[in-house]
């Protein structure tokens, strides 16, 4: 039976266009005061614009960052120093000796002031059943929860794992963490079994929230089941609330604890936890350049204020609008501009549990129109999709409520970019290309906040926020001062949104972060830094693949795909993917006396890795070599396996410290044959 508490609240643009969108700006700049638009500027001597503004930040950025943390968060006490920060040591700290509590900000300051405002429309997998939930109502689940918890055990310092799918009460039980002062840790619902088990042993769980079934896209998805599955394998875990997503029942044992019927038996009030600005808010997993997911660590007031700063002028939010960002909350986007910047903001927001094709490939724009959105934020692998599929998907809806179009993840091409601009957004909603990363805890690089008739790129990230100095390094080191050239992308002094540490690796976080550039945080991106000055991003460094804005180590699915029975070695990279930005290419060389089917191992390897990993990581082309290219120091060649599968192979470079030259031609020749093509462009 559905629980009542899910049922409970049923509650390069064209020219006319660009005339007329240029008018508007002007009209803007005109009545522009940074006064009006940041309070805070008033006490910020000789700033009178967004460039002095910019450079106030960097420049003078203990006042800038204290002023606004006075300004924006809610304090139980203040803070006595702005920022104790040492790259060298990968030391950050924000807000020293201030206490607040999360939740307060996010949820009962607004309570105070508009109880009945909106502050989550979950739109579920079928259009037209959204369920709007008040921040009066946000608040009392959240407290139910934070209680719930408490009574379970979870004590301050504890870690809650939650792998839920977006919904109110996934949102509602990263809140009450934050109350009672637990840090969550939030999986990816498409995350498997023993990914999930991965994470809540590294985090030390005892608790995890689920829910019996996701439901998307039409579909239907055991998560119990695979939470079931996962804690197999985790000691540490001795309870798992599970939320009734859909009326089916599911096995439930002595561990498990039925969360709605729980949860209404707990107190509609729960006294929130003064924390310090540094205690941890959340651990978020992400991959990286070796096989293990690190377990990111994000604190309290420093990462609160950047999301909602953030949240607030790269998007032009403004009171009443609502924000429809349609990123996952499993995802850094989802914990930033889903939750907590959008809700510290006292905003109303989305939280999408479908997918950009269901029912049909209007579902966006239909949801745009029916929920009167005014920023709406997505990733460039759904708009490549969607234009596939024509205007007319597009143009049979109203979307005259929006006012900014937000991408994230990953780079969107020109093609992309101009489409949304053009069609979606009619040509007159500014398109801001977001840069920023898990490691970042919000937007570093964007086209706004910015003087309001600037020019904006397509497929450019363009400016950095405030308090954001960005450098470009070379392979040596050395600073690239000149503009028109492009580099490592490094940023050259600490802001409070940042990661503060991995979760029980520190020096692992140094030596990723820091130490690459001594004295600089090292995004691990590539960047073009234009002649006018803008950055423009140009993808990773090290060898982690971006599937559709999902990131995915190469030596985390290796690892993987070295486990299958037959498979001595392996060798994944990306490569350049219409749709999913980059797709993932798998070399394997078979053990010994191994004699397998090619179409039979690649099925093998799929479903190890789906099983392993997630769906999205599943290689598209599987080849297998007798050996892999290799320097005589065993180093496999990387560059030259790119080489083939972006079908560069006039481009092989210096074969020279090969160790058997002729493992290229093979590849090259098994390449041809895969793919089908045998023309090297
Ligand atoms: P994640 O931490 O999973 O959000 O992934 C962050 C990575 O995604 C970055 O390091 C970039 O490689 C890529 N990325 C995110 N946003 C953008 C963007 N706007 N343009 C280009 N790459 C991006």
């Amino acid at each position: 039976m559905m629980c009542s508490l899910w049922r409970g609240f049923s509650l390069p643009l064209t020219t006319s266009l660009n005339r007329r969108f240029l008018k508007c700006c002007r009209q803007l700049s005109r009545s522009y005061n940074i006064e009006s638009c940041i309070p805070e500027a008033v006490a910020f001597q000789g700033v009178s614009d967004h460039s002095g503004l910019y450079k106030f930040s960097v420049n003078e950025s203990d006042r800038f960052w204290g002023a606004v943390a006075r300004q924006r968060l809610s304090w139980i006490s203040p803070f006595h120093t702005v920022q104790n920060c040492d790259f060298s040591q990968g030391k950050i700290k924000w807000f020293e000796g201030g206490k607040l509590n999360v939740s307060v900000n996010c949820l009962d300051r607004h309570v105070h002031t508009s109880p009945e405002r909106v502050a989550l429309i979950w739109e579920r997998d079928e259009p037209g059943t959204e369920v709007k939930i008040t921040y009066r109502q946000l608040l009392e689940l959240t407290c139910r929860l934070g209680n719930l918890l408490k009574r379970q055990g979870v004590r301050r310092g504890d870690c809650v794992t939650i792998y839920m799918p977006p919904c109110p009460l996934a949102v509602a039980s990263m809140l009450a963490c934050a109350r009672i002062g637990a840090a969550h840790n939030v999986v990816f619902a498409g995350f498997s079994s023993e990914a999930l088990a991965d994470r809540i042993r590294d985090a030390q769980s005892s608790t995890v929230i689920t829910v019996n079934q996701g439901v998307r896209g039409g579909k239907v998805v055991d998560l119990k089941r695979t939470v079931d599955q996962a804690v197999q394998n985790c000691p540490s875990v001795q309870q798992v609330l599970v939320a009734m997503r859909t009326e089916n029942t599911v096995a439930m044992t002595d561990r498990d604890v039925p969360l709605e019927e729980e949860m209404m038996k707990e107190d509609v009030v729960c006294e929130p936890v003064a924390m310090d600005s540094e205690d941890v808010l959340f651990l978020l997993y992400t991959s990286g350049s070796t096989g293990k997911p690190k377990g990111l660590v994000h604190t309290q007031a420093g990462y609160l204020l950047y999301t909602a700063l953030t949240h607030r002028y790269v998007f032009n939010y403004h009171d009443r609008d609502v924000f429809g960002c349609v990123a996952d909350i499993g995802w850094i986007t989802g914990h930033s501009y889903i939750v907590y910047g959008p809700l510290c903001n006292g905003g109303t927001t989305v939280l999408f549990e479908s997918t950009p094709v269901y029912p049909n490939p209007g579902r966006y724009w239909e949801m745009v129109e029916r929920l009167g959105i005014n920023q709406f934020y997505g990733a460039p692998t759904a708009i490549r999709l969607l234009l596939k599929y024509g205007d007319e998907w597009v143009q049979n809806y109203n979307r005259s409520s929006l006012k900014t179009l937000g991408s994230v993840g990953e780079p969107i091409n020109t093609e992309a970019w101009e489409w949304y601009h053009r069609v979606v957004g009619d040509g007159r909603c500014p398109v801001v290309d977001t840069w920023w990363q898990t490691e970042t805890g919000g937007i570093c690089i964007a086209p706004r906040p910015s003087d309001p008739e600037a020019e904006i790129v397509p497929g450019m990230a363009m400016r950095p926020f405030y308090g954001i100095k960005p450098a470009l390094l070379d392979t040596e080191g050395e600073v690239l001062s000149s503009n028109d050239s492009t580099g490592a992308l490094c940023i050259s002094q600490a802001w409070p949104g940042m990661a503060r540490t991995i979760h029980n690796h520190h020096q692992r976080f140094t030596e990723t972060y820091f130490q690459p550039y001594p004295g600089y945080f090292f995004t691990g991106d590539g960047a073009y830094r234009s002649k006018e000055g803008y950055y423009q991003i140009v993808g990773r460094l090290d060898d982690v693949i971006n599937v559709s804005g999902h990131r995915l180590g190469t030596a985390e699915l290796e690892d993987v795909v070295n486990q299958c029975p037959g498979v001595a070695e392996s060798a994944a990279i990306g490569y350049s993917h219409d749709i999913k930005g980059e797709g993932v290419y798998v070399f394997v060389v078979l053990k010994k006396a191994v004699m397998v089917q090619e179409d039979v191992l690649a099925q093998q390897l799929r479903e190890m890795v789906s099983r392993s990993i997630a769906k999205y990581a599943c290689p598209d082309f599987i080849q297998v070599v007798r050996c892999l290219p290799k320097t005589r120091s065993g180093k496999i060649m990387r560059r030259v396996l790119r080489k083939v599968v972006e079908r560069n192979t006039d481009e092989l470079g210096d074969l020279s410290t090969l160790d058997d030259p002729d493992s290229v031609h093979e590849v090259i020749r098994g390449h041809q044959r895969l793919r089908g093509d045998g023309k090297q462009q």
